[in-house]
């Protein structure tokens, strides 16, 4: 008998045959698997925690679309906005594509049932956003749609209300392990295990979309959920399938200090303003036309240096203030009411008042799994870099489309899962047939996970996972942050690469198959470790300034040598092979010319 015949002995397995198996039921993987339940394919969801406990439920400030509905607005003035946020990174094509369809996803989300803030004449409320300005960057224009400051959660609940009405059947507590691909490297499906009984469920599928979020967890300091530990990363890069732009880590500028939970940039789109220690609103000085309303890069790093040159405020002059008092008690509580709440919990701060301490958090990851606009996952190859890998998809976090290139705007990632979760639907229903049969997974589907599961259950190691874990998120933090320069990224690589030599000294201590969340968080941390390192890694060899990756050794942005998108592979022990794939510097269509990159000022 050999060991995978025992092991499959040892474990209870389930066998399942879907259309489609989406993995993660945030905003993208719920409007993704509504779009294909609605359009007749068997589709299944997989899920870690229940669907609206997914990290988007967390989201406050809005869903970026031109509706005009306050102010005059264009889907060009968007696409420009949304280029000049990526710093010229982002794909002109794909930031089209989401642009355009901004208005009719918002306006479809509007007749699913999403409670939007209303205008005085009945229409979607707008608010102000970072980087978002009418008249190709003129001046701040109000294209965030938003439900008070809880935008996140209306849209999350209403999706997966219209996901039940179309049937889609949802597998909840279920932890997905690993891809299932084939030899000419297909996906065919998905293993996971149940976490309330313990048995391993083999997916077999004629597509598998992975929708998991975002790898905030991997630094100490973040406004992430804690189940957003990059797990789609992890299984596409050991199934042999790339990364990209890992390098570009959003800092938020208004994580509450210092507990780092996230203050929406909402309001400063309110009227709400930052100052130093000095009292001075110093962002006029960084950003004279949009000030506070500056992106999100150029507002952490301003913050960044007062607080390194002295200004910073409190006895430890480590952090900045956000001043909301002024706007009056009526407008907080009607349109940043979660604010004052997470404010005075978090902050012991009542901000009808008083300001709130803030300082840069990490909030966001540019990169992920590479996607074409329709989500199609693509492998480089040597004659097409835009080479699909048939049988998987990316939507969301997880995926790098790429629209926000090196650094998101505000309000643009609530849409982006709207808009390319609806396209990978599309696409799927052209390219999934439900009628055709589903061909047999190979013999040896899942045995590789099984024998890593097992293995890692019985893990008999001196450290603990929590060790293991703050380890690389101290590192993550100290090295790959607002600022970087070549000898601090040589040293977090070298760190690195020395944790990855001790992982196999992990230790779990819960042998059980029920509610393990010790072996659970085992696995987490190896989905964490693998985004962290493509991400350190990345960051290290871009010799370049650009959107949130500012290098101190090489300030300026190179678009002769670095206008490309980073490629990373992992390989099993942890090395990195990064590769180059070009920017897409054309459009969609003849609607709109591209713009050629120049220099980003606010
Ligand atoms: C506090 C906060 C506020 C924000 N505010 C805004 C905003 O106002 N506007 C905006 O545009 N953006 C905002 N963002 C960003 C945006 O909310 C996120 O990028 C987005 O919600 C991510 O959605 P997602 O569908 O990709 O994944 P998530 O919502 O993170 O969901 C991931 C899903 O994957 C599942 N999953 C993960 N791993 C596994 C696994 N191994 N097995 C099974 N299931 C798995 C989880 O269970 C979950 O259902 C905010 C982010 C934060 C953190």
């Amino acid at each position: 008998m050999t060991d995978t015949e025992t092991l499959s002995k040892k474990y209870r397995i389930v066998d399942h045959a879907y259309d489609v198996v989406v993995v993660g039921a945030g905003g993208s993987g719920l409007r993704a698997t509504l779009g294909m339940g609605a359009a007749g394919l068997k589709t299944a969801c997989v899920t870690k925690v229940f669907p609206t406990r997914s990290h988007t439920v967390a989201a406050q400030g809005g869903i970026g679309a031109s509706l005009g509905n306050m102010a005059e607005d264009n889907w060009r003035w968007h696409m420009y906005d949304t280029v000049k946020g990526s710093d010229w990174l982002g794909d002109q094509d794909a930031i089209e594509f989401m642009c355009r369809e901004a208005t009719s996803a918002v306006r479809e989300l509007e007749h699913f049932g999403v409670p939007f803030s209303r205008t005085e004449d009945g229409k979607i409320y707008q608010r102000p956003f970072g980087g978002h300005m009418s008249n190709y960057g003129k001046e701040p224009v109000p294209r965030a749609c938003a439900a008070a400051d809880r935008t996140g959660h209306a849209i999350l609940h209403t999706l997966y209300q219209q996901c039940l009405k179309h049937q889609c059947e949802f597998f909840v507590e279920y932890y997905a392990l690993d891809l299932i691909m084939d030899e000419k490297g297909h996906c065919r499906g998905v293993m996971a295990w149940c976490l309330d009984d313990g048995t391993i469920h083999r997916f077999n599928a004629k597509m598998v979309v992975l929708a998991t979020g975002g790898y905030g967890r991997a630094f100490l300091s973040c406004t992430s959920a804690h189940s957003c530990t990059g797990d789609g990363g992890g299984l596409a890069m050991r199934a042999g399938i790339p990364t990209q732009d890992m390098e570009f880590v959003q800092f938020h500028p208004t994580g509450i200090y210092p507990a780092g939970c996230l203050l929406t940039e909402g309001c400063r789109g309110e009227g709400g303003y930052l100052t130093n220690s000095e009292g001075e609103r110093f962002m006029e000085r960084y950003a004279p036309t949009a000030k506070d309303l500056a992106s999100r890069d150029v507002v952490s790093r301003a913050m960044t240096i007062e607080i390194n040159e002295g200004r910073g405020c409190g006895p430890k002059k480590d952090h900045i203030l956000l001043h909301l008092e002024h706007l009056g008690p009526e407008l907080l509580h009607e349109r940043l009411p979660g604010i004052l709440e997470t404010s005075r919990i978090f902050a012991g701060v009542d901000v009808t008042k008083e300001p709130a301490p803030v300082l840069p958090t990490v909030h966001y990851n540019m990169g992920g799994v590479p996607t074409n606009i329709h989500g199609e996952v693509i492998r480089p190859t040597k004659d097409d870099p835009n080479a699909v890998v048939p049988g998987l998809m990316a939507v969301g976090e997880a995926a790098c489309v790429s629209v926000h290139g090196a650094n998101r705007l505000g309000t643009n990632s609530l849409l982006d899962l709207i808009v390319f979760g609806r396209a990978a639907a599309r696409r799927a229903a052209e390219v999934v047939d439900p009628n055709a049969e589903i061909e047999a997974l190979p013999k040896d589907a899942g045995e590789k996970t099984l024998a890593n599961f097992d293995r890692l259950r019985n893990a008999n190691g001196k450290y603990t996972v929590a060790e293991l874990r703050e380890r690389l998120q101290r590192i993550m933090q100290a090295h790959a942050a607002v600022f970087r320069n070549t000898k601090s990224l040589q040293e977090g690589c070298d760190k690195i690469r020395e944790l990855w030599k001790e992982v196999p000294q992990i230790g779990v201590k819960d042998r059980s198959l029920i509610w393990n969340s010790d072996l659970m968080e085992a696995l987490e941390f190896e989905n964490l470790l693998a985004n962290a390192t493509a991400t350190i890694e990345s960051a290290n060899a871009r010799h370049e300034s650009r959107g949130a990756h500012a290098h101190d050794d090489f300030p300026d942005r190179d678009d002769k040598e670095w206008m490309k998108h980073t490629v990373s592979y992992l390989d099993a022990d942890g090395t990195v092979h990064l590769q180059y794939r070009p920017v897409h510097l054309y459009t969609l269509t003849k609607d709109v010319d591209v713009f050629p990159p120049k220099k980003r000022v606010y």
